[in-house]
């Protein structure tokens, strides 16, 4: 099957949270299943750095008479058993050409042509289905996030004399891609797509929504996402949408990438470790410890985070269990950046309890690679949790994940209890209401368990031994594929 993937990060080129890794795993994965994937990306700086041997192979002309070139080159190491992996990237310098984020500048304003720039995303993809390059057309545009969004649209709404079936697949709701109405001449589709069966929003366009209505299928990256995004609490507005086309909607779980992220085989790291072997967690705990100005306590649990600094990862809560992890005789470590209020809660905390806690206001793959190495306690209290990747990474690495149930955590982490410590099961701490109170039993429950050794190992080893490679949700995604593809 020839699959075009379209997105606008990929790791290791671009990142800027899950999207990516997911972007950057599901070809190879998808290649061991007999899937000939390939990225679709803008030209951003970073992206074009890493294509190597890029070659023209057409160029289209956006309403607004900008001419932009698609190139075809390689991503060495990204295909499948490590071998160069082809992508398609759109050179449009006027576009892409900026340094830093990819979606605002320096003053974290979005760009104010952020509609062209994704625009032009959605056309290359729907020019690429359509025979721009005579050599290789795909059967399937897998499109994700909104950036994709008008992929669908176009696909579906623009004459062509064959039709490619595509699938949207929502990371995050939260995240729509709205923008003023007097944008929609620009996108190039016909005046009725803006309409409330097409892609207008409470009299806006949303790129989101156009992902939902035009696709053929929809699918979200959890089980339990794809179920709580059509309720009013999760739907952003769109639940009633989405409720619309339960039928042609389904969750399926984001994986770990073992190329990646491997305890045992994690150059990253500065003792790599397996699950028979687990002397170098405590050496990298102590590394960590000591490169962050945490006290060298090496029987202190050491409670981590690594995400974006928002309300939707539950930071409110960290923030007000604060007290309970110090006074248990335990340590905090945050790696993140975001919004401004919370940053500056959690510097005032670390100032408040030098040694205890600390923070690195920072964006940093290298340091969150020796954070889950070093950490026993990966903290996701969220709000909401499409998938969440930090769960899976803090199982892999021996680090118990602390989650709320919701999302893909509810999916992923099963609660310690008697019975499931008893039948292996147990991976994690999980509870239920966004609310302090049962956050911070979480946190008890997590103290008591540490303090019984045998049993903590057992957990630990439990959730390395589940490992969640992409192996099994590539198969569902190659399923999905090969059922649309044969759907006339
Ligand atoms: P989301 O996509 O909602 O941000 P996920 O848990 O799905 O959350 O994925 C987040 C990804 O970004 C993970 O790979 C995580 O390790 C990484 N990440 C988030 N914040 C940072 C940071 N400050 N430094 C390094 N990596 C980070």
């Amino acid at each position: 099957m020839r699959i075009l993937q379209v997105s606008s990060e990929l790791f290791p080129l671009l990142k800027t949270g899950g999207l990516a890794d997911v972007a950057g795993a599901l070809p190879a994965a998808l290649g061991a299943q007999a899937c000939d994937v390939r990225p679709l990306l803008p030209g951003f700086p970073a992206v074009v750095a890493g294509l190597h041997a890029a070659q023209t192979i057409g160029n289209f002309t956006t309403p607004w008479g900008e001419r932009i070139e698609v190139v075809l080159g390689h991503l060495p190491g990204l295909g499948a058993a490590g071998q160069a992996l082809k992508a398609y990237v759109l050179l449009a310098p006027g576009l892409y050409d900026r340094p830093g984020n990819p979606y605002h500048d320096a003053q974290h304003h979005p760009y104010t042509d952020n509609h062209r720039r994704f625009a032009a995303l959605g056309w290359g993809a729907a020019h690429l289905a359509y025979g721009l390059d005579s050599a290789w057309s795909p059967q399937l545009v897998h499109c994700h996030d909104w950036h994709a969004g008008l992929a669908p649209a176009c696909m579906a709404l623009w004459d062509s004399p064959h039709r490619v079936p595509s699938l949207f697949t929502i990371h995050n709701l939260a995240y729509q891609g709205c923008f003023d109405a007097g944008c929609f001449p620009e996108l190039g589709l016909p005046a009725s797509a803006f309409s409330v069966g097409g892609l207008e929003f409470y009299g806006q366009v949303s790129f989101m929504k156009a992902g939902l209505v035009y696709a053929n299928h929809i699918s979200t990256v959890s089980p339990t996402y794809a179920r709580e995004i059509q309720t009013a609490e999760q739907g952003f507005g769109l639940d009633g949408l989405l409720r619309s086309r339960a039928a042609q909607l389904s969750g399926i779980l984001n994986g770990v990438d073992g190329s990646v992220w491997d305890p045992k085989h994690d150059a990253l790291l500065p003792h790599p470790f397996d699950m028979r072997k687990l002397t170098g967690k405590a050496l990298n705990k102590a590394h960590l410890q000591a490169e962050t100005d945490l006290e060298a306590l090496p029987d202190a649990p050491l409670f981590t985070l690594v995400g974006r600094l928002t309300e939707q990862k539950g930071l409110p809560l960290v923030l007000g269990g604060i007290e309970e992890i110090v006074g248990g005789g335990g340590q905090l470590l945050v790696l993140g950046s975001g919004d401004a209020a919370l940053e500056h809660a959690l510097a005032g905390q670390a100032h408040a309890y030098p040694g205890r806690v600390a923070v690195r206001l920072d964006y940093d793959e290298a340091l969150a690679h020796r954070i889950f190495g070093g950490s026993d306690v990966t903290l996701v209290p969220s709000r909401f949790e499409p998938c969440g990747l930090t769960q899976l990474y803090g199982m892999k690495y021996g680090s118990l994940p602390l989650v709320r149930r919701v999302g893909g955590l509810a999916d992923t982490v099963t609660d310690t209890d008697l019975e499931t410590l008893d039948d292996s099961s147990a991976t994690g701490f999980v509870f239920d209401a966004f609310d302090s109170t049962p956050y911070r039993s979480a946190l008890r429950r997590a103290f008591a368990l540490y303090r019984r050794r045998a049993d903590w190992n057992r957990v630990r080893h439990n959730g390395m031994r589940i490992a969640s490679s992409w192996q099994d949700s590539a198969r569902q995604y190659r399923d999905l594929y090969a059922s649309l593809i044969s759907t006339p």
